[in-house]
This record gives structure tokens, sequence and C-alpha cells, in this order.
């Protein structure tokens, strides 16, 4: 199994099994990044939707504070 030297050369050139084992994890590392991304994506999408909410409450809760204080 061990077709290849130290310096990366390959007895066995394009058929070398190690150089396609590379090829097939470099590949299926691209898939796995893009089916990644959409998770990421969503997740960015929720942080965001909860930081929006977030500042609502706050404002909503300052608005309803000052008709308490100045309503009367
Ligand atoms: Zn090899």
């Amino acid at each position: 199994m061990n077709c290849c030297n130290a310096n990366g050369n390959c007895t066995q050139g394009r058929d070398c099994p190690i150089r396609k084992q590379r090829a097939k994890e470099t590949n299926d590392a691209y898939i796995n990044q893009n089916n990644g991304l959409e998770p990421d994506l969503l997740d960015d999408i929720a942080a965001s939707i909860k930081g929006l909410i977030a500042v609502i409450v706050v404002v909503v809760t300052i608005t309803l504070l000052a008709f308490g204080i100045w309503g009367k």
C-alpha cells in the first residue's frame, strides 16, 4: 500500500490508492463544507431575530415605563 516515497512521488502514478483516497477526502470535505453552510446561515438568522426581539422588548418596556411615569 505504501507506494509513495518521502518526497510525495508515487510509483503507481495516477493509479495511486493513497492519491485517490486523498482526492476522495478532499471531495468529501468540500461536500461537508457546503452542507454545513445552511445550518450556519440559519443560526445567524435565528441569532439576528433573537437580537431584534430583545431590542423590541427593551424599547416596549421603556415606552410602557415612560407612559407609566408621565401618563398620570
Ligand atoms: Zn502512491
